[in-house]
């Protein structure tokens, strides 16, 4: 399991679902180098879920948080010939956290309008939003 053509596309593990209600229909993801979208067909990858952490103990110290889907993946920029890396997590909160494919920095996108970057993820966070 060591090459990217081993991998599951990554549109098929969507749309996720989290037990609070929360969707997620589809992720749009661009190129670090040419910031041109990355079609769907050339994103392979796989989605954790990490549980909620709650009760009383979590309350007691403070380390409590909603379920997270965790998303490791590859997308293959074809002008490019280059693969970037993703690795974020969707939270059930409509936050998604994780590094930057471009500045790799750690982000936190909010909402429907993320920052720092208004790209692609607007039209995945709006769509999420959409029943
Ligand atoms: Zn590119």
């Amino acid at each position: 399991m060591n090459r990217v053509t081993d991998m599951p596309l990554l549109v098929e593990s969507f749309p996720l679902v989290h037990p609070e209600g929360m969707r997620w229909m589809q992720l749009s993801v661009e190129c670090a180098r040419c910031s041109h979208e990355i079609p769907n067909s050339h994103v392979r990858g796989r989605v954790t879920f990490i549980p909620a952490r709650k009760g009383f103990w979590a309350r007691l110290t403070r380390k409590t948080r909603p379920s997270t889907f965790a998303l490791n993946a590859l997308g293959l920029c074809e002008p490019c010939r280059l693969l970037t890396p993703f690795r974020y997590q969707l939270h059930s909160d409509s936050t998604m956290t994780g590094e930057h494919p471009v500045t790799g920095k750690e982000e936190t996108w909010k909402g429907y309008t993320p920052e720092p970057s208004p790209t692609a993820w607007d039209r995945v966070q709006k769509d999420s939003f959409d029943d």
